[in-house]
């Protein structure tokens, strides 16, 4: 290997002063101005091989190979020590783009990750395979190669790995779909780093899952082993996440907190931001444990790392409260969201009473909104009128659809209370000629949603500038046209009325197989036709009506599901003991009902049960049937 090659730590064939630093010592500064002839902080390979030519020219040859063999000599004591094995280690990380193609090809593809897929059950059954030829980590095998990672991400192996992944997503964008075209560039770009991916597997503890590639271990301690250079890892990042489970075990891992107390104490201290979702119990009666609970796999290690916390100043105690601190305002927020939801004012006013900083906070799992945009989308009155007197700020937006709480209470859940709601936000100064990213006013919006008569629409008729105008367009826009503008709204989780009357219920819609998507629906069973299995379901009125919705619904998929490739649609109703099944041609626009009895489908079935559910989509059954 030439020097260039060892000193470019992280391999992008840009030598930076920190990287120079490393093994140039003193005058690394000079040194560095010297060999970047180009002044543009970076030397390349052909500035580096210049500058020793000249140097060569200058001293004369032997000079010049002293010095190569002296920083050779360097780069080997470097290589050859813990600080080394950290930079090396610290520069194996991926960016959101990449993780979020793994997920596509592992997941959606290849079947090898489903809902329920542990991140130990990953690294058994695709790191370690994968990386078994070439002993090497997981990112050195991901197209485009490692990338230098800007936060380390705190995780628990027993965690479900699409729980991993989506907190990852909310750490760098404020939201969780598994799906890289919801990404701005910018978000794709964003990197991180994990020990699964950026450690050796080969060269740690493989053999304990079943891999034979008898490689050399390096266990604590010795100045190879990569696992327990994490803190040296961890300084070397510019910030920290940690993704919570549903039972909040990360927080009993050794190493989590290990990497949670170098994040304290590193210069300057990184904030831990916590990422994820947590169970309802642990929502309900959040219990944080105590890092005395913590477990680890190796008796030693869990000395060491409390030995570790205990030497601080404040010691354990110190610790506990700081971490108890961040997961319980995590929490608390999350609970805030779940008794807007539940439309619970009174337990929402004491927790704010509590916590008064929630108040204008965004839900990161979501689409950014307030808690005064979601109580205004689903039509909770008691609560819109107990945040607004509470001081909830009306103006916001939300930052990818500028819609404000004026827009959602135009396209309410609940018509019921369409009106009350906009009476609410009108009254506390919403602005009503504020423009969504479609470039409507909530007026606008509630002409589509409810039409003109309805009395919510009337009062913004009354406060709206260029009502007359704004209604127009409004009329010009009836009717779906399954537009991409039309599903990113829907994706917003605010269709239009006409078909969100029932937002309770919750649509799974299953990655397709074999050119079939299916949508689940376990509440509701549609319309009997009286049909045999796998006979096409005669032109009723009322046949035509779903396949006509199914071919929107479908439209909608392709739009948020580009890859998806298609061609049927399988709806299943499930009650009780009954499940009723239809299948629909969305080409051809034919019906059939099938049945469990179906041969093909009880096989698809298990696919589907084993692959789980996809996603799923809060939208109601009139969607299905306009
Ligand atoms: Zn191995």
């Amino acid at each position: 290997m030439d020097v260039y090659t060892k000193l470019d730590l992280n391999a992008d064939n840009k030598l930076v002063l920190a990287e120079l630093a490393a093994f140039v010592g003193e005058g690394a500064a000079a040194r560095f101005k010297q060999l970047d002839i180009d002044e543009d902080g970076k030397i390349t390979r052909t500035e580096f091989s210049d500058a020793f030519g000249r140097i060569e020219r200058e001293l004369g040859q032997s000079a010049a190979i002293s010095e190569l063999d002296e920083m050779l000599q360097r780069v080997d004591a470097y290589n050859a020590s813990s600080e080394g094995v950290a930079a090396e280690l610290s520069s194996k990380g991926f960016s959101l783009g990449q993780l979020l193609d793994f997920v596509q090809e592992k997941c959606h593809e290849q079947k090898l990750i489903s809902e329920t897929t542990t991140t130990l059950e990953v690294v058994r059954n695709i790191v370690i395979p994968e990386t078994q030829a070439a002993g090497c980590c997981y990112a050195d095998t991901l197209p485009g190669g490692p990338r230098t990672p800007q936060t380390l991400m705190s995780h628990w192996w027993g965690n479900t790995f699409l729980h991993l992944v989506r907190a990852i997503c909310e750490h760098a964008a404020g939201k969780n779909e598994l799906f890289p075209h919801m990404y701005t560039q910018a978000e794709r770009a964003k990197t991180y780093w994990l020990c699964i991916f950026a450690v050796n597997q080969h060269a740690a503890a493989c053999h304990f899952m079943g891999c034979s590639c008898g490689c050399p271990k390096f266990g604590s301690g010795d100045v190879k082993c990569q696992v327990d250079k994490f803190p040296r890892v961890m300084r070397r990042m510019s910030s920290h996440g940690l993704a919570m489970d549903l039972q909040l075990r990360t927080l009993t891992r050794v190493w989590v907190l290990s990497e949670l107390e170098t994040a304290m104490h590193s210069s300057p201290p990184l904030a831990t931001k916590f990422c994820g979702v947590v169970s309802t119990e642990i929502l309900e009666r959040p219990e944080v444990p105590s890092v005395l609970q913590a477990e680890a796999s190796f008796e030693a290690d869990r000395e060491l790392i409390l030995t570790a916390i205990a030497s601080n100043e404040g010691g354990v105690a110190q610790f506990d409260r700081l971490i108890q601190t961040m997961a319980l305002r995590e929490i608390a927020l999350m609970r805030a969201f779940a008794f807007v939801l539940r439309g619970e004012a009174a337990l929402l006013g004491a927790e704010l009473q509590q916590r008064p900083e929630l108040l204008d906070s965004a839900d990161s799992k979501g689409r950014g909104e307030t808690l005064l945009m979601r109580a205004a989308r689903y039509g909770h009155v008691p609560v819109v009128r107990e945040l607004l007197e509470r001081g909830a700020d009306v103006g916001l937006a939300t930052r990818g659809m500028g819609f404000t709480a004026l827009h959602y209470g135009a396209i309410c859940f609940n018509p019921g209370a369409h009106a009350d709601v906009l009476e609410l936000l009108l009254q506390a100064r919403a602005e009503p000629g504020a423009l969504n990213c479609f470039g409507r006013t909530a007026l606008e919006e509630s002409v589509l949603a409810f039409g003109e008569e309805a009395l919510g629409t009337q009062l913004l008729l009354g406060a709206t500038p260029d009502a007359q105008q704004a209604v127009a367009r409004a009329h010009a826009a009836t009717g779906f046209t399954p537009q991409p503008r039309d599903a990113e709204l829907f994706a917003h989780g605010a269709l239009r009325q006409d078909s969100w009357s029932r937002p309770d219920i919750v649509l799974s819609i299953k990655q397709p197989i074999d050119g079939e998507i299916a949508a689940f629906n376990p509440w509701v069973k549609p319309i009997e036709f009286g049909t045999v299995a796998n006979e096409i379901v005669p032109n009723y009125p009322q046949a035509r009506t779903l396949v006509t919705a199914s071919q929107r619904f479908a439209a909608y998929v392709r739009y948020r599901w580009p890859l998806w490739e298609f061609t049927s649609l399988v709806l299943q109703y499930t009650t009780e003991n009954d499940p009723a099944f239809y299948r629909v041609d969305l080409e051809r626009g034919e019906l059939r009902q099938i049945n469990r009895g179906d041969e093909k489908l009880t096989v698809k079935q298990q696919i589907y049960d084993e692959n789980s559910v996809l996603t799923k989509v809060q939208c109601s059954i009139r969607m299905l049937y306009p």
